[in-house]
């Protein structure tokens, strides 16, 4: 493996004061992790990237020419921050097989990470506590995170969020919101059954605490069943932004995702979205509109699944033999990510930069967590490579697991 010369630092004359809130954060462990995973020779489940040969490349070719030829003028021009009204439709349609939605409920947004972002400009106040699972997506904590919020992790179970222990920090903690992740969860690819989520919505209604809840995996589906988003149970719709996104589906590039929301909110996140960014791209706007409106995105997603599923299949497969006694690993019914808990005694982290010299590379678990984190974990894309590949790399990953003993 060669990695490329390091490059000498530049000498910068002057240093901008920063905001405290990004104060230290000039490079992320994460922005470090990501240049080792591609050095050459290094096969890298650190990422949440899609497979780019499965990009359906010709259908989205075919919506960007139709929009330019047929509505280039207004594809080029401004548009409104609540989002063009075709893919406000779409997305109305896809949301209402589970949740009753109408057009004027969508608010688009550059990706879930945006919308994450206007989320928290609209509703956080500094110093408001906001729970979310424990583990949970990174860069909902960073959006939170830099407009002041306390992020405290509750505890969860191989079912996600534990609804004694939710109460119990609502209880605490007086929460001005909850994220959830509740289908192939990002990091640990678990998806709560029913039962939970109407144990979750119950708890949430009682306490009258607003629900974020992120749904960007959730139609990669191994099994082909899908879960109905928490926000679709009795008397949630209200009490529930839910985000989507056409990242993990369509194309990550094109940046755009959307949220549902019902009531006064709305105007709030259209104001904030418009602070941020005005409105998110025209020309992509229409574009998804038309992709959705004249392609099957359905049968897309479920060929991409159908590949993510083998590929699943084989990191499970390969894991399991190489991983220490006591060790945990979840067994994602959709999604992107696997998550292994070597256990007690060992530091994912610390065993990180072996695993870069042996070729293979993960993202260390302990930056999912807002507390108490756990360094034994590890998470493990496994969308990007053959099975054949997966299959090499956990053998290396193996030598160096084995190489750690517990400590
Ligand atoms: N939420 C979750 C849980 C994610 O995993 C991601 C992407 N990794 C996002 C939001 C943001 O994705 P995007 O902005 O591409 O829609």
């Amino acid at each position: 493996m060669t990695p490329s010369a390091p490059q000498a630092p530049l000498q910068h004359p002057f240093r901008f004061p920063v905001a405290a809130r990004y104060a230290g954060m000039e490079s992320s462990p994460l922005k470090d992790i990501f240049a080792l995973a591609a050095l050459d020779g290094v096969i890298s489940f650190a990422g949440g990237i899609p497979d780019p040969e499965l990009f359906a490349l010709e259908d989205v070719t075919a919506a960007y020419d139709w929009v330019l030829t047929h509505q280039g003028h207004r594809a080029l021009q401004y548009g409104v921050s609540e989002g063009e009204a075709e893919l406000r439709e779409q997305a109305a349609r896809r949301l209402s097989r589970d949740l009753p939605t109408d057009a004027s409920q969508i608010r688009v947004t550059s990706g879930s990470q945006e919308g994450l972002f206007v989320v928290a400009q609209a509703l956080l106040e500094p110093g408001d506590v906001v729970l979310v699972e424990s583990p949970t997506y990174l860069a909902a904590v960073q959006a939170f995170s830099v407009h002041g919020a306390r992020i405290i992790g509750v505890d969860t179970d191989d079912d996600g969020v534990i609804p004694e222990a939710l109460e119990e920090a609502l209880r605490t903690h007086h929460p001005r919101m909850v994220y959830l992740i509740p289908t192939f969860q990002n990091p640990t690819g678990r998806t709560m059954p029913v039962a939970r989520r109407q144990a979750v919505a119950e708890v949430l209604q009682r306490t009258d605490v607003p629900l974020i809840e992120d749904d960007p995996y959730g139609a990669l589906s191994f099994s082909g069943h899908t879960w109905a988003p928490i926000a679709a149970l009795p008397g949630m719709g209200a009490r529930t932004i839910l985000l989507n996104s056409m990242s993990k589906l369509m194309s990550p590039g094109v940046r755009i995702g959307w949220m549902r929301a019902e009531g006064p909110v709305l105007d709030t996140l259209a104001v904030a979205k418009a602070a941020i960014s005005m409105q998110s791209s025209v020309v992509d706007q229409l574009t998804v509109a038309r992709y959705l409106a004249t392609a099957d995105l359905d049968a897309h997603v479920a060929r991409v699944s159908a590949v993510y599923r083998e590929r699943r299949d084989a990191m499970a497969a390969a894991i399991a033999p190489v991983l220490p006694d006591g060790a945990h690993v979840t067994h994602p019914e959709g999604g992107m990510f696997l998550w292994a808990a070597l256990g007690e005694g060992f530091d994912a982290q610390a065993m990180l930069a072996d695993a870069v010299a042996a070729g293979v590379a993960y993202l260390p678990g302990w930056s999912f967590f807002a507390d108490h984190a756990d360094r034994s974990t590890m998470r493990l894309s496994f969308v990007t490579h053959s099975p054949a590949v997966i299959g090499t790399a956990i053998g290396r990953l193996g030598e160096v697991i084995a190489a750690h003993p517990r400590r």
